[in-house]
């Protein structure tokens, strides 16, 4: 049975991997926090342990990587994805940019010489 959580929302447009998601039987705070941890001292949404288990959840998951990428394409800001906090995007994203530069400089380099 699917979580509740689910009914309330307009999935029409979601793409077809998301019927295979492994977090779709689980509360939605868990990938997403609550209130509660969002007005506490945590710099996450969620408790360290709702990060955990979401990241134990999303290890089982048949969509994973889809998750990731679609997550990372559109910049969600807050939510675990594919296996990922907001922070651990934020800084993949920050890393794969610096390769970028990096490999463009190179080819510019390889060009002028
Ligand atoms: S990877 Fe995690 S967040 Fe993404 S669809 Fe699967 S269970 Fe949900």
């Amino acid at each position: 049975m699917r979580a509740p959580w689910i009914a309330e929302l307009d999935t029409s447009d979601w793409p077809k991997w998301k019927n295979n998601a492994a977090c779709m039987y689980y509360p939605l705070e868990l990938f997403f926090g609550d209130e509660r941890e969002v007005t506490s001292k945590h710099t996450e949404p969620r408790s360290k342990d709702q990060t955990q288990q979401a990241k134990r959840v999303c290890i089982t998951c048949p969509v994973m990587a889809e998750c990731l990428v679609w997550s990372m394409q559109r910049g969600y800001q807050w939510g675990v994805f594919g296996m990922m906090t907001e922070h651990e995007r934020k800084r993949l994203k920050e890393r794969f940019s610096a390769y970028r530069e990096q490999e463009e400089g190179q080819e510019a380099d390889e060009v002028a010489a």
